[in-house]
């Protein structure tokens, strides 16, 4: 079984391979093996945003992430259903809840927006995570408490998994390609902004 420890092993290292332009796993697969069965490295929460595609920054192919994706990284009843499936049924071991710099989502929560439509719920998400200061800081405030309200969630039932769990929020740099790993528990990032 995977360990959450392994998983962001591999996730480390295929996103420095995408920051040095050395990505080999994207086009590699065995469909026939793929067809059998899937066991993701890791269930990877994060924004709809064109520029942020988990598979391509953390250089992952078919079968490696298990990828749940809307405007602004939002947790709600179908992602905390599809997070169940892939614990439950994959054993995935590691989530990451991962935003991004210049999300056109937080930056409307922000900013105090109101929306016509289906997409005020998503703002009002985010509304409660906003913060004094910068983008950036609502931006890892709303990755951080999301990722706390998941980690509270599946604690109450870790005795029901077979495998250890474990949330780790992140920032994704979108001019740098760098990731921001951080400690639900230190609330402080683990390396520097670049
Ligand atoms: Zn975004």
């Amino acid at each position: 079984m995977r360990t959450w420890q392994k998983s962001l092993a591999v996730l480390k290292n295929g996103n420095s391979r995408f920051i040095q332009n050395k990505v080999n796993n994207i086009l590699h697969h065995d469909l026939e093996l793929l067809s059998e069965a899937q066991n993701p490295y890791a269930v990877i929460l994060c924004c709809s945003d064109s520029r942020v595609s988990p598979d391509i920054i953390f250089d992952r192919g078919l079968g490696d992430l298990f990828v749940i994706q809307n405007a602004g990284n939002v947790c709600d009843t179908s992602v905390f259903g599809s997070i169940q499936y892939a614990i439950q049924f994959l054993k995935t071991p590691l989530i990451i809840v991962l935003g991004h710099t210049g999300c056109g989502a937080v930056t409307a929560a922000h900013n105090h927006k109101r929306m016509k439509g289906p997409l005020q719920s998503i703002v009002s998400l985010i509304d409660k995570h906003i913060v004094d200061g910068s983008v950036l800081d609502s931006t890892e405030n709303h990755t951080l408490e999301t990722a706390k309200t998941l980690s509270s969630a599946l604690n109450l039932h870790q005795d029901k998994f077979e495998q250890e769990l474990k949330v780790i929020p992140a920032i994704y740099n979108i001019s740098s390609g760098y990731i921001s790993w951080m400690d639900i528990d230190k609330e402080a990032l683990s390396i520097p902004d670049h």
